[in-house]
């Protein structure tokens, strides 16, 4: 495929090769905590029908949920307040259950996925590989300040200062690596924007894939 360029928000100047995994019908969607990853999946889904929003914290903050008392509840419970990341085959098994439950989607948006290399490799081998990594990127401050806002009345236990400093952390340390695994594979945009702004880039991403 002819490399394309589309704007100069972008922050690597070329569109990945989409026609490596044609087939994959797996997007992951990655930047640090606050990048606007939940905001821009959940627009997209709303948009395209045919799109499945899929967010790894959503579904283990269910589980706990679902049983709090459980050994389980609590390992995932102690992890998200540290802003750690949860066991691979726990993560992948939700994922894999979640993509089960919803056949009639061409296009799986995985949003906070894979936190680390050992999550993408359980991926590849349970599931399969992804079609391409959509990656939001914006600065630390920027994101701790969303973080902080949203902490106001999003009663999550880890939108608090001391558990993003430990989020950051992990997502320089553990994410980072994983879009430099994939990075022939990544298409990334500056989520420092107006969320509006954001979103038309990624119009023109997946208007040609829905
Ligand atoms: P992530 O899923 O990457 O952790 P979210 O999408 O949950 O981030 O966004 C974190 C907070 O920042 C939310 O309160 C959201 O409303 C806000 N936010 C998201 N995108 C933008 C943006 N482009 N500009 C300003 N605020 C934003
Ligand atoms: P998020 O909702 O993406 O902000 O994630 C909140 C927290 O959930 C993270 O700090 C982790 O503790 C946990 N989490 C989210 N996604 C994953 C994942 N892919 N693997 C393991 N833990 C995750």
């Amino acid at each position: 495929m002819a490399l394309q360029r589309y704007n100069n928000n972008m922050v690597t100047a070329d569109l990945p090769d989409f026609s490596k995994f044609p087939d994959s019908n797996v997007v992951f969607v990655l930047g640090g905590p606050g990048a606007g990853k939940g905001t821009q999946c959940a627009y997209l889904a709303e948009k395209y029908p045919t799109i499945c929003h899929l967010s790894a914290g959503d579904l283990l903050r269910e589980e706990v949920a679902k049983g709090e008392s459980s050994e389980l509840g609590k390992e995932i419970s102690y992890m998200i307040k540290n802003g750690l990341i949860v066991r691979a085959e726990v993560t992948v098994q939700l994922l894999q259950n979640a993509m089960a439950a919803h056949p009639d989607k061409k296009v799986f948006l995985i949003d906070g996925f894979p936190r680390a290399i050992a999550q993408a490799e359980c991926f590849e081998t349970m599931v399969g590989q992804c079609r391409f990594v959509l990656f939001l990127e914006a600065p630390n401050d920027v994101m701790t300040e969303r973080l902080l806002e949203r902490g106001k009345t999003s009663q999550r236990i880890d939108d608090n200062k001391e558990s993003i400093v430990k989020r950051l952390k992990v997502y320089a340390d553990q994410t980072m690596p994983v879009i430099e695994r994939y990075k022939e594979r990544v298409v990334s945009f500056r989520g420092d924007r107006p969320k509006e702004e954001v979103s038309a880039d990624l119009d023109a991403v997946f208007e040609p894939l829905v």
